[in-house]
């Protein structure tokens, strides 16, 4: 077959969904000579969202943390087909999915059907707002590149409207009031990023309206950073208040308005009160919610019933109640938390998991072969057993395979004012760090971790960018 456009009728159809960390790790480590392997997802790019916070500001540019999908597929060892679409459905029944071209371009076909004969799902998740009316129509959220570029244009935005001629005073308060809800670690790594870019470089060039500029982060538990140990959670709350960052614990949000946030807040006595906070940029960063395609998933497998959270999968990341589906990532529950270090585990698993699975069955073939010739050819017998018996060996070996493990290598977090937060597996214990040079130690290991060496180069020249002329304050 022409490998260009006819999948090879030999082997079988591998259809890898999404490319984020899940997907991505499982296709640097598959040999794709072994299956005709499809990628479908609405993003062309792999994201190091670790580092996105720092895009919000333009410390960091947003294309130095991106790698094209085809620039990664390039070098592997067989072609691999790649759609720049969406699942919309998967039919686990008939083993085929839907996809749909959801970009501004579109051709003549805009939706199409994909068969498969393995299915691995890494799409995500999606922003949690857990139906909180205005949330969707008035924040904005942190999870791709576009949240981030709306973030940067907004935070300008309202500087500017702020520094505008005859503006009340209690509008500028309003708009230079930067709002964020969730005290997870996208929030906290927000907040300290807008700090940093108020601090280093706005209030330089526009002074007039630097005594009003205000950061307050939202909490509905009664501390940030809940994954990190108590003294890094104090070490946090107390850079915020050197900050001046507010931070509002046991404050959960009701409503959204188009200028304000309603939030009940418990008080000390156990009393709740409602509170009413202005604000001119709002950000929403409260964790993950479903995809709608995993939903509907969900939906069709009886063994999902009780799946809330995302996929339910085995110790292989088989979902459960279902034949040749995998998941990988953020839409999977394997129990571990949804971060890009568990799903890039996961990801690896699997690409030596089905390289496993094509040598198993080139081996169980040879085997075949070779007890036919030994039947034939009686000549030949004390070699072919010989070779027989190798295989057999290496099939005992390959086939044994160790279900997955999550080796987790730690926590770390960026708090602003050039200060970072890690707890990292140390020996067989754990260390818990937090300052300046635990920043230094961030920020080689970010380094270290981006996906290519340009992506290093290009990030390491955007922080020298940075500290020699500052951040790029045009308003797109
Ligand atoms: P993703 O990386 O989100 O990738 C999902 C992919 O699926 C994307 O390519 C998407 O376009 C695609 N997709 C979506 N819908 C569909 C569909 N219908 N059909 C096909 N494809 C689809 N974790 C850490 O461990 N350390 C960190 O420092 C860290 N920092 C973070 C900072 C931020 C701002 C955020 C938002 C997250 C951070 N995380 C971090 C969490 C980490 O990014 C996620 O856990 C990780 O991205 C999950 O990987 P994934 O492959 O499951 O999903
Ligand atoms: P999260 O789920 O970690 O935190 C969300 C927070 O929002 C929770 O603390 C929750 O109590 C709070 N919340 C929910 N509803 C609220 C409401 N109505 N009002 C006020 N507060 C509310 O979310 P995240 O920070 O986006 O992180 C998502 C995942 O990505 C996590 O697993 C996290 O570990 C990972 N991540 C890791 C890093 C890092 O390691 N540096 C950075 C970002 C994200």
């Amino acid at each position: 077959p022409d490998e260009q456009f006819d999948p090879d009728p030999k082997k079988k159809t591998l259809v890898v969904l999404g490319t984020g960390w899940g997907s991505v790790a499982l296709l640097k480590k598959l040999d794709t000579s072994n299956y005709n392997v499809v990628v479908i997802s609405p993003r062309n790019y792999f994201l190091f969202t670790p580092l996105l916070p720092s895009c919000t500001t333009g410390n960091i540019e947003h294309r130095s943390i991106m790698e094209p999908v085809r620039q990664i597929l390039r070098h592997k060892k067989a072609s691999v087909k790649f759609y720049e679409a969406e699942a919309t459905k998967i039919d686990a029944e008939n083993k085929v999915i839907t996809i749909t071209d959801n970009s501004e371009v579109q051709g003549a076909t805009a939706t199409t059907q994909v068969p498969y004969d393995m299915l691995v799902i890494g799409v995500g998740a999606e922003n949690a707002t857990f139906g909180i009316p205005g949330v969707r129509e008035h924040s904005c959220f942190l999870k791709e590149i576009p949240d981030a570029q709306a973030i940067r244009t907004k935070i300008m935005d309202c500087v500017e409207s702020a520094a505008f001629k005859d503006q009340p005073e209690d509008e500028v308060s309003r708009l230079l009031h930067m709002v964020v809800v969730g005290g997870g670690p996208t929030g906290v790594e927000f907040a300290g990023e807008l700090r940093d870019f108020f601090d280093e470089d706005i209030s330089k060039l526009v002074p007039e309206i630097a005594p009003k500029f205000k950061v307050t982060l939202i909490e509905a538990l009664p501390n940030v950073l809940p994954m990190f140990s108590k003294q890094l959670i104090d070490y946090t709350e107390k850079t915020f208040k050197e900050e001046q960052i507010e931070i509002k614990t046991k404050a959960m949000v009701k409503k959204v308005t188009d200028k304000t946030v309603e939030a009940e807040v418990t008080g000390a006595d156990g009393k709740k009160e409602i509170i009413v906070i202005p604000y001119g940029l709002l950000v929403w960063a409260t964790g993950n919610a479903v995809r709608p395609v995993v939903k509907d998933l969900l939906s069709q497998i009886p063994a999902q019933k009780d799946s809330r959270r995302g996929l339910a999968v085995n110790e292989y990341l088989v979902v459960q109640g279902t034949r040749d589906i995998w998941a990988v990532g953020d839409c999977a529950v394997a129990g571990y938390a949804p971060t890009a270090q568990v799903a890039s585990q996961e990801g690896a698993f699997l690409a030596r998991l089905f390289n496993n699975m094509a040598h198993t069955e080139e081996l169980e073939t040879q085997i075949r072969e070779l007890s036919t010739g030994l039947n034939l050819k009686p000549g030949n017998a004390a070699e072919a057993a010989t070779q027989i018996e190798s295989a057999e060996r290496q099939l005992r070996r390959i086939k044994d395979v160790k279900p997955f493990h999550y080796s987790h290598q730690g926590s770390l977090a960026y708090i602003g004012s050039e200060r970072a937060v890690a707890d990292v597996a140390w020996f067989n214990g754990n260390l818990a760090s937090g300052g300046k040079l635990t920043y230094l130690f961030w920020r080689s290991a970010y380094l270290s971790m981006c996906f290519s060496t340009r992506n290093r180069v290009l990030v390491a020249l955007d922080w020298v960018k940075g500290k020699v002329y500052g951040r790029d304050v045009s308003r797109l």
